[in-house]
């Protein structure tokens, strides 16, 4: 049950840059018992990140969001700095769905060591497994990137719970198997994707899309809801499915990267059908990397 209001709170959101400053005013409201609920995002918010606000709001006294565009996470030629940063934006949409602290750190408070990866902790380590295949595969360091940060605001924030979205799923079972070996004891929060009208995932790189990429990018989730659909209707061989599907989808967008089924917590590619299974995607619409996933349930 969520306990009762105190002065602390005075139903303004607080934006917060400096994370001693945060730790500070959470400390305070965890001595009165508040339960904080936390949503990591990089910002240019989306029906999507308010999902798990709204949930993080649902369960806890308090709901703390970060924007924080991680530098560690993006390769040398990614898109770092293009990266959509409305903040102003971004704060009325937080501000509308009564969250209480919006945490913008800069590079600099986040990373006074400097940018460069240095050793992973053991937690990390013992995540590192699944980080070997799919996005980590085509994004070297891509995940050692966001363990850090992650790991670096669970210190800051260490919530009750924290929310993350199915969308990225490889990240979320990263996150998951890192938080096993950290000694905060958060909750994590898987939640659903959240899907335009016409099946597209919400992502902030939608906004890249020209009009014409954005109606090839359709492609994606439909082939991910065609392989699906297949197995459900009795399918048993999964390469069959996977290299059509995997040859249709090439037809409308720029490259496929991955198309695999894979189990849902090894990450590791099947070839025969079983409970529950996630088929994952990402490839490129024009210079835009689009990831999608959907989770096969057999029974
Ligand atoms: P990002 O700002 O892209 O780092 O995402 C912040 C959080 O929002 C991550 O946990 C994402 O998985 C989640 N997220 C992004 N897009 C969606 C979506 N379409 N549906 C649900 N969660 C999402």
């Amino acid at each position: 049950m969520l306990s009762a209001p105190c002065a602390l709170l005075d139903h303004l959101m607080k934006q917060i840059t400096d994370s001693k400053q945060l730790q500070d005013v959470l400390g305070k409201l965890k001595r009165r018992r508040k339960t904080i609920g936390f949503v990591p995002t990089m910002g240019a918010l989306h029906e999507g990140h308010l999902s798990l606000v709204r949930k993080s709001r649902k369960q806890n006294d308090i709901t703390v969001v970060s924007i924080f565009v991680n530098p560690t996470q993006f390769g040398p030629k990614e898109d770092f700095k293009k990266y959509p940063r409305p903040l102003r934006k971004d704060s009325v949409l937080l501000k509308k769905a009564e969250v209480n602290f919006i945490f913008t750190p800069t590079p600099e408070g986040m990373y006074p060591e400097g940018l460069e990866k240095k050793g992973l902790s053991p937690a990390m380590k013992a995540a590192l497994s699944l980080t070997k295949n799919l996005c980590g595969k085509f994004r070297p360091g891509h995940f050692e990137g966001v363990m850090i940060v992650v790991e670096k605001l669970f210190r800051i924030v260490q919530p009750s719970r924290a929310y993350f979205g199915a969308k990225d799923y490889q990240q979320a079972a990263v996150i998951q198997k890192m938080n096993e070996g950290l000694p905060f004891k958060i909750k994590i929060y898987v939640e659903p994707t959240i899907r335009e009208k016409d099946g597209l995932a919400m992502s902030s790189r939608n906004q890249y899309l020209s009009p014409e990429e954005r109606k090839r990018a359709l492609a994606v989730s439909q082939t991910l809801f065609e392989v699906r659909r297949k197995i459900l209707a009795g399918e048993k061989n999964l390469k069959k499915p996977i290299s059509e599907a995997h040859r249709k989808l090439a037809l409308s967008v720029d490259s496929v990267q991955y198309l695999e089924i894979v189990d849902p917590e090894t990450l590791k590619p099947l070839s025969k059908v079983q409970k529950k299974m996630v088929v994952l995607t990402a490839c490129y619409v024009g210079k835009t990397r689009l990831i999608d996933n959907v989770i096969i349930r057999t029974s």
